[in-house]
């Protein structure tokens, strides 16, 4: 079976006003379904880069990607906005919640954009909403959270459309050591139910929660195992 992601040769350079900034400078590694990443390296590294690439955000200017068996390093705009919208889920370190909606409204947008039905989506977001322990928060708003249950609900949002792998920068970045512990350890879990995950953090304490680890100096690979 095809790996979960895995990336040949992957170059990225910016143009910053005539200047090139070699961001990742050929990059390559295979991460198999079900395996939990996390990937390393001191701020420029590239990590956010490798990240958005893999996450169909950004293209690489060289090299290519398959995620899932499939090439995507070459698709347009709306192909990949469909890969993302259908197969990835995104967990940001600022949460990205809709303020203006509910808990059990926030984990459904996703399914919302997918077509399905008002109903099933309410079904849906219900059993993330207790996947994540936040059952009793379904009518609650963003703002009437603390930060770890504002990052449980963007978690549920992003497990809602059952996707192939989950990506996530930074997602304790803006949480308490505690607290982070907590939302490692549904990380765990998700890892332990099959779920493929790629974490970027620049803290080893969090990074241990990973199986693998991959890390990047000066936009090239200096660790994967
Ligand atoms: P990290 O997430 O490890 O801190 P980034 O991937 O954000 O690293 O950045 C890697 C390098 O690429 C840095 O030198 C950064 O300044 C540059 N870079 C990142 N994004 C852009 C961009 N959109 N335009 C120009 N340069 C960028
Ligand atoms: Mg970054």
């Amino acid at each position: 079976m095809s790996a979960a992601v895995e990336f040949n040769d992957i170059e990225k350079v910016y143009d910053v006003g005539g200047e090139r900034v070699r961001a990742l400078r050929g990059v390559s590694a295979r991460f198999e379904r079900g395996s939990f990443w996390a990937i390393m390296g001191s701020s420029g590294s590239g990590k956010s880069t490798l990240l958005s690439i893999l996450g169909c955000l950004d293209r690489p200017t060289s090299g290519t990607y398959r995620l899932g068996g499939r090439d995507v390093s070459k698709m347009s705009d709306d192909a990949l906005s469909d890969i993302r919208l259908r197969h990835l889920g995104f967990v940001f370190q600022s949460f990205n919640l809709v303020q203006q909606l509910t808990v059990a409204e926030n984990i459904a947008l996703p399914l919302y954009y997918q077509g399905v039905s008002e109903r099933e989506s309410a079904e849906r977001a219900k059993e993330f909403a207790g996947v994540v322990g936040l059952a009793g928060r379904l009518g609650h708003r963003p703002s009437q959270l603390s930060g770890g249950q504002q990052q449980r609900a963007a978690i549920a949002r992003a497990l809602a459309t059952n996707p192939t792998l989950i990506l996530a920068d930074e997602p304790t970045g803006n949480l308490d050591t505690a607290t982070s512990v907590e939302i490692m350890r549904l990380f765990a879990s998700l890892h332990e139910s099959g779920k493929t995950i790629v974490m970027v953090t620049h803290e080893p304490d969090i990074a241990e929660w990973a199986e693998h680890r991959l890390v990047l100096r000066d936009g090239l690979i200096v660790e994967c195992a």
